[in-house]
Order: structure tokens, then C-alpha cells, then sequence
């Protein structure tokens, strides 16, 4: 097999978000093998429709291997550090070769699901992938662990396999020294949805995260503001910190999704401040 050109994982970080989590939200499924062995180095997460998704996807075809790839984020939690996997939505693999007992991506589909990342999840990664194994159990085989080595290297990328009949499944996940176990499976953390609505819990993840992006956008735009007041760079200034607010609005808007009353006065803030800059008005 010929060494891949193109990487599953275009779009990295560094390091985790920090994210607060709401323990008793989650609803904790363990797999037989956990306990004692050497822990995983990520923990795994799954909103309700994420799950759903992949409940869809996995009774779609039961005779036959279908798969695509984990789309979220990876944090590190701010009071014990644990890091954490958020598993939010799911991609379908289009372009796959299957057949009953494997799986494998296509450079096509390699390529479209980057594609379909870039346009429909802009500010998401791909955590991993997950396949089905009708049939077989849960467990990764030999090309399963060569693609999973090759195309999701980092230590925090994970592997799901479901085994659709018996509706059991497994993540595979690298331990702290990097080891990968194929027969060793983990469990995750369950989002509940009764406790609050999908995006009501992704809101209270990533609040403090999302505030903060948020004021450092305006507070740059007027640091610009600021610098350019008597200069020529005017008008340039002008535009770059309208820019800049307009990414601390989207923000605001796609990922907080905080008050009315707070993103108006955020937005307030900083119009403020730019009328105060403003020809005229100084
Ligand atoms: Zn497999």
C-alpha cells in the first residue's frame, strides 16, 4: 500500500480549549476493559446528536461496513486538566470502498470530507473516525489500526467502532505513551439531553472560552482605534477594527450564543468606542 499524500487532519491545535464541565450532565457508559490498565490520555464526550447520528448511520446498512469521521473539539477541563474529546456531529464517508468486512477512505473521500468540514464547521475539528463492523465486534483490525496510525495521529484522535446488530461500541484511544491497543476499548460520556438542549450545554462548554475571544477581538479593535486616531491610518484602521469586530460578533453569534442583552452591549462597546475614532466626532 502506497504511503498517503493527503492528510485527513488539515486543520490543528496546539493545545486544547479550556472548558468547564457539568459532571452530573453526563451520564457515564463504561466499557469491560476499563479499570486498572493504563487510562486513556483523552476522555471521550457525545452530545445527543452526535449519537444520533451515528445510531442512524450505523442501522443504515447492516450487512455491510459504513464509516466517516468525528467532527468537534478538544479541550483540557480547567479544574482538573483532564482533556477531553467533544464528539458534536458526524461526517458520512461518500466515497468509500466497502464491502462486509472492511472499510477503507478513499483519497475522493479524503478530500470531500475536508471539503464538507471547511464549509459546514468551520471552527471544528476532526477528533476521529468511526466505522461498523456488522457482525464482528468491537475491535480494530490491522488495516483499521494502519489508518487510524496514518491518517489520525494525534495523541487526542480517537476511534469508535460499532457493532450495529448488538449495539455495543467501543472507542479506541492511545494511552499517555502513545500505545494503541486494538482489542482494548473505552467508553464516553453521554451528554444528557433531558438536562438541557444541545446547545444550551455546548453554550455553558465553551462560555468562558467564547467571552474571552470576544474581548480580545474588541479590545484589539480599539488598541487599533487608539493608534491610528491622528494618523493617516485612519481610515484603514477603521476597517481593519470593523473587522475585527465583525469576527468578535460571529463570536459572539455562532459559538456563545450568550444573552441579547450582552452581545448587544459588547457590540455597543466597541461602536462606541469607533464613534468616538471617528471623523468629526474627536
Ligand atoms: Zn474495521
Amino acid at each position: 500500500m502506497s504511503e498517503p499524500r493527503i492528510r485527513l487532519v488539515p486543520r490543528m491545535e496546539r493545545s486544547p480549549r479550556q472548558a468547564r464541565l457539568l459532571r452530573n450532565r453526563l451520564r457515564r457508559w463504561v466499557s469491560p476493559y476499563e479499570g486498572g490498565a493504563e487510562p486513556p490520555s483523552v476522555a471521550v464526550m457525545m452530545t445527543p446528536r452526535a449519537l444520533a447520528q451515528l445510531a442512524e448511520h450505523a442501522a443504515s446498512d447492516l450487512d455491510n461496513e459504513v464509516g466517516g469521521v468525528l467532527v468537534g473539539k478538544w479541550m483540557v477541563e480547567s479544574e482538573k486538566g483532564e482533556e477531553v474529546v467533544l464528539v458534536e456531529s458526524i461526517l458520512r464517508a461518500r466515497h468509500v470502498r466497502q464491502g462486509s468486512t472492511f472499510i477503507t477512505f478513499t483519497q475522493d473521500s479524503l478530500v470531500a470530507l475536508n471539503d464538507e468540514l471547511d464549509a459546514n464547521h468551520p471552527r471544528r475539528l476532526m477528533v476521529g473516525w468511526y466505522h461498523t463492523h456488522p457482525r464482528m465486534g468491537v475491535f480494530l483490525s490491522g488495516y483499521d489500526t494502519w489508518l487510524h496510525q496514518h491518517f489520525f495521529p494525534e495523541s487526542w484522535q480517537v476511534a469508535l467502532v460499532i457493532e450495529p446488530h448488538s449495539t455495543t461500541c467501543g472507542f479506541f484511544i492511545r494511552t499517555a505513551d502513545g500505545t494503541l491497543d486494538p482489542q482494548r476499548y473505552y467508553g464516553f460520556r453521554e451528554i444528557l439531553a433531558e438536562a438541557r438542549r444541545d446547545a444550551e450545554y455546548s453554550k455553558s462548554l465553551i462560555i468562558d472560552d467564547a467571552r474571552k475571544a470576544a474581548k480580545e477581538e474588541v479590545v484589539r479593535a480599539t488598541r487599533e482605534i487608539e493608534r491610528a486616531k491622528d494618523g493617516a491610518l485612519h481610515d484603514l484602521a477603521i476597517t481593519s477594527a470593523n473587522l475585527a469586530i465583525d469576527l468578535g460578533r460571529q463570536v459572539v453569534r455562532e459559538q456563545l450564543e450568550i444573552s441579547p442583552a450582552h452581545r448587544e452591549r459588547i457590540v455597543r462597546d466597541a461602536l462606541g468606542k469607533l464613534a468616538a475614532a471617528a471623523p468629526g466626532k474627536n
